[in-house]
């Protein structure tokens, strides 16, 4: 197969070995670097990207589940165009900063007032430091394979390998990179998601130092796994009682509905994080949430600092009010009505080969499992047949179809049905191929 990727990509390896010389592995993302090498993209239109070498592909990864619309979406290139003309950046309050603000006010009501960031990465940071500073405490407790973005605190057991992991009900802390901060690990805690018992425990023997308990309502990068109602109540109730205030990081799962995974679950947290979509496509993050907590974060109350030069700037603004405005509740059950399509005509492929295999995820998220055995953590589907995901990842993309490498797949309102029934017979090709394997 790499042999195939090799002949038809030549463009891309010119210019990946370019950007070899200037940049460590010729980027800055780590998530876009696959063997051979990665394909360089020229232009995305709808649901499709084009490379360097002149092929087509629906996309599946949409930048990571950030460009809702998939790409070139007409009212968000607008407004972004109409924006650019006018100034990218003041430093001073932007009206339509507080449009977007209203926007997501409105279809999340856990947030009474909200901040801008520029990344879900700070989102984070920036939600943690209220947490802290709210609770007077410092201690945070994440779940296993939960993702934050890569602040010291939060690139701990993303993916770390269960071997050396401890036991569930004693899961031992392990940094995610070489040049974490082990000082800054000893403030996390780490829990196994969708296990009551377990995160009990931790949260009873330690609640007096916990600042926040931070989750992804659905855990994204470890594959898509879905909470039960029961876990999600159990936290917020659980928190409620010891003080520990509630983060839910909903930086991919804002797509789910309006209002969020916790307006799918029916759960209320203290504060939320968000990013990604909310940008049109721009680099975006924000947190908010109870007024009591949020305003100390008001300059004139001089309790807290939180600046960045391109916090809220004019492009995100204008880019993120004219995308959310378009993904209105019709567009929400589009992309999800065709998430619901492709996992049942994939589970329909599986029994049709005869392949042990499940689709994780919910709405227009799913990631596909080499397995299927049922999956309640991290745990259950960690490390496991990252070779077959990266074999499928390979031949799909040789077929037309760019999902990620870990086997994630998310729809755009861009997709038709048709995309749907091609990304499927593509995949029935490939596992049929894989089948050997
Ligand atoms: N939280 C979650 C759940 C994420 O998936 C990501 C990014 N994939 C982040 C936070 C970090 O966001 P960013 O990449 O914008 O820093």
């Amino acid at each position: 197969t790499f042999n195939r990727y090799r002949e038809s990509r030549k463009i891309s390896l010119k210019l990946h070995k370019e950007a070899c010389k200037y940049m460590p592995g010729g980027d800055t993302r780590t998530a876009t670097y696959f063997e051979p090498y990665p394909h360089y993209i020229v232009k995305g239109d709808g649901a499709y990207i084009y490379d360097a070498d002149g092929n087509k592909l629906v996309d599946f990864q949409n930048n990571y589940t950030s460009l809702i619309h998939g790409h070139n979406h007409k009212p968000t290139v607008e407004a972004l165009q109409e924006q650019a003309a006018l100034g990218t950046a003041y430093t001073a309050p932007f009206e339509k900063q507080t449009r977007l603000a209203e926007i997501l006010i409105n279809r999340v009501p856990s947030i009474d007032l909200i901040r801008f960031t520029n990344s879900g990465t700070e989102a984070n940071m920036h939600v943690l430091r209220i947490a802290r500073a709210y609770t007077q405490k410092s201690k945070i407790i994440k779940t296993e394979g939960g993702y934050h973005g890569t602040t010291d605190v939060f690139e701990a057991s993303v993916d770390p390998n269960i071997k050396k992991a401890g036991t569930l009900d004693n899961i031992k802390v392990i940094p995610e990179s070489r040049g974490v901060s082990r000082n800054a690990l000893k403030d996390v805690l780490v829990v196994p998601f969708n296990d009551i018992e377990n995160t009990k425990k931790v949260i009873e023997n330690n609640f007096n130092d916990v600042a926040c308990l931070i989750i992804e309502p659905v855990m994204g990068s470890a594959g898509q796994i879905v909470p039960t109602r029961e876990y999600l109540e159990f936290l917020r109730e659980i928190t409620k009682h010891y003080g520990i205030l509630l983060i839910f990081d909903e930086v991919v799962t804002f797509r789910l509905s309006m209002g969020g995974a916790q307006e799918k679950y029916g759960i209320t947290p203290d504060l939320t994080s968000l990013g990604k979509i909310i940008g049109g496509g721009t680099p975006i993050g924000a947190f908010g949430g109870k007024e009591e907590i949020m305003k100390m974060y008001d300059p004139r109350e001089k309790k807290m600092y939180h600046s960045g030069t391109f916090n809220g700037n004019a492009l995100g603004m204008a880019g993120g009010i004219a995308t959310l405005t378009a993904y209105n509740q019709d567009m929400v059950n589009k992309v999800n009505d065709l998430g619901t399509k492709f996992k049942t005509e994939l589970e329909n492929v599986f029994v049709e080969l005869g392949l042990d295999l499940q689709v994780s995820g919910t709405g227009s998220l799913y990631n596909i499992i080499f397995s299927n055995k049922s999956i309640r953590n991290y745990r259950d589907v960690a490390g496991s047949y990252e070779k077959l995901n990266s074999l499928l990842f390979m031949s799909l993309l040789l077929k037309g179809v760019f999902n990620a490498p870990r086997g994630m797949f998310c729809m755009s309102t861009a997709m038709s049905q048709k995309d749907i029934d091609f990304a499927i017979e593509k995949l029935r090709e490939s596992l049929l191929e894989l089948k050997p394997v």
